[in-house]
């Protein structure tokens, strides 16, 4: 069935009335979408837990898949374990990120701000292409749930330099 040049896009009204090849638009759009995001549910015990790229993160740092892009959805989410002192290098993410901590204490910046503590039960909102870093406290393991989206280009996380011991160890600011 020929359906390129359509677009699915019933939430902007393209499409609306449209028919390719004789069939309704709608109904391509709706088969197009179950193609795109087949119904399932993704076992635990289907994926392992990763180690974090070393190239990319300071300390022991694990990463549990949730969610990696799969059209029309650009989300990726992880949910990231930090040891006591581990944390990513400094970073940027095309489209912004949402960060929702789960476990732990952990800290997080923005560049040019006060290191921030940051606990279960906190969102942060990273604004796109703003550098930033986030791990655990010192002392304490951290879990949050990281979410953030590919832009048009394709394009999520540009990694940057280490954070240094003299930034991370600074005193967090708790509000
Ligand atoms: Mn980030």
């Amino acid at each position: 069935m020929k359906s390129a040049g359509l677009i699915c896009a019933p939430s902007t009204g393209k499409g609306k009335g449209e028919t390719v090849g004789g069939i309704d638009a709608a109904a391509i759009c709706r088969w197009k979408r179950e193609e795109q995001l087949k119904p399932r549910i993704m076992r635990a015990s289907t994926r392992p837990t990763n180690k974090a790229e070393a190239k990319n993160f300071v300390g022991s740092v694990m990463s549990d898949p949730v969610w990696a892009p799969e059209g029309p959805s650009r989300l990726r989410a992880s949910r990231v374990t930090f040891m006591p002192g581990g944390r990513t290098n400094w970073h940027q993410h095309a489209v912004g990120q949402i960060l929702y901590v789960l476990s732990g204490v952990g800290r997080y910046q923005l560049d040019g701000q006060p290191v921030q503590e940051i606990r279960p039960g906190d969102t942060v909102v990273i604004p796109p292409n703003a550098r930033h870093w986030h791990g655990s406290a010192p002392d304490t393991m951290m879990c949050h749930l990281a979410m953030s989206e590919t832009d048009e280009k394709g394009q999520a996380t540009t990694w940057l330099e280490p954070v240094s011991d003299a930034d991370y160890t600074k005193t967090a600011a708790k509000d």
